[in-house]
């Protein structure tokens, strides 16, 4: 029923946008799906015919609804052992799951050995707390409160990583201290839309950009031309009238944001967002935007979360000790900085 409804909103949503350019024979399509990842998907693409965009459309939406089920850790679904699963089984039973939960995970612990722990997956019970406290604070504002410290801090306990027992072979996932849960909210996006993407470009794919809730990827150019993507750097203050803060101009590299903007509560006036500093088991603040540039979507989703929990002189150094990746922090007081390679991205 739901692919049903996924496929009908994305016939209804291709619109052919313009009429191609004289030195480019493709012309420009464009879909939306909305019920993907929580959160907007959007694809444009230069292709040939209508047909052969829609061809790429569903093939990418039904891939990424795959992953999407498979990643979800609040909805079962019938016959699938997704994430949640684990979950429910933790402290019980090791868990046999699809190969596409193994990769995300052993991927994930990467992303924590990299980071120094600023991106957790085993993260889940800190963060279902705030989960919790920010849905009742959205549904009823005049009561929104904060957890206690000593809630937080009893949940912490449940955060070790090394109790996430993956065994490749057998492919299960196990979590061995019965209070841990996986939430795989700061990487699952970025990692599906990378594994999509090269799954596309496999089918044939050339020239498109996929947008998955901001998790941008670019595949190729515009078209047969030379002309590179546009990816608008949406600025953190919203009551600006300049909606982007820049332009990114980039071709098959992936830029993803992290900002405070995006999912957040109100108590007594004062904002209290989803990114959460494993040191102070609140959400960080050192910034309200880092935008991350690199070749792999998953890893620059990954980065961009943990970069957002570090102080900008921590960040700037694991950055720059990467090859080809880049990095765009946004401050509280609305000032910039940025790695060496940055600027190169930006237009004009
Ligand atoms: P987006 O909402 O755009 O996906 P992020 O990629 O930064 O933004 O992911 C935020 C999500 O990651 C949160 O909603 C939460 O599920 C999870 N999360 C928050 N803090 C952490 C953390 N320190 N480690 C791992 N996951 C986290
Ligand atoms: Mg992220």
């Amino acid at each position: 029923m739901k692919k049903a409804i996924g496929i009908i909103l994305s016939l209804i949503m291709i619109m052919n946008i313009t009429a191609c350019g004289a030195q480019n024979e493709k012309k420009r399509y464009e879909a939306e799906f909305l019920l993907l990842f929580d959160t907007v998907t959007r694809i444009v693409a230069y292709t040939e015919s209508k047909d052969e965009f829609t061809k790429y459309a569903e093939l990418i939406h039904d891939k990424l609804e795959e992953y999407h089920q498979l990643y979800d850790i609040y909805h079962d679904y019938e016959g699938i052992n997704n994430v949640k699963t684990i979950n429910d089984h933790a402290g019980i039973s090791p868990v046999k799951v699809d190969r596409k939960i193994i990769d995300l995970l052993l991927f994930s612990k990467e992303a924590y050995e990299l980071t120094g722990g600023k991106v957790n997956v085993a993260f889940g019970s800190v963060l279902k707390i705030w989960h919790d406290y920010r849905t009742e604070g959205i549904e009823d504002p005049e009561k929104a409160k904060l957890p206690s410290s000593e809630e937080l801090q009893e949940a912490a306990k449940h955060t070790d990583i090394h109790n996430m027992i993956i065994d490749e072979k057998a492919s299960t996932v196990y979590l061995s201290d019965p209070d841990m849960r996986l939430d795989v909210g700061a990487v699952a996006k970025g990692y599906a839309t990378e594994q999509v993407s090269e799954y596309a470009m496999e089918q044939g794919f050339r020239s498109g950009l996929l947008s998955v809730g901001g998790n941008v990827r670019a595949i190729g150019t515009k078209g047969d031309s030379d002309a590179l993507w546009n990816v608008g750097i949406q600025n953190p203050d919203k009551e600006s009238k300049q909606s982007n803060l820049y332009v990114a101009n980039i071709t098959d590299l992936s830029l993803v944001t992290s900002g405070t903007y995006e999912r957040y509560y109100s108590v007594n006036g004062v904002n209290y967002h989803h990114i959460i500093d494993p040191e102070t088991l609140f959400p960080a603040q050192y910034f309200t935007a880092v935008t991350i540039v690199t070749h792999d979507s998953g890893l620059a989703d990954a980065l961009s979360t943990a970069i957002f929990n570090m102080p900008v002189e921590q960040g700037k150094k694991l950055i720059e000790s990467m090859p080809d990746t880049e990095a765009l922090w946004i401050f509280q007081d609305g000032t910039t900085a940025m790695s060496t390679g940055f600027p190169e991205f930006i237009k004009e």
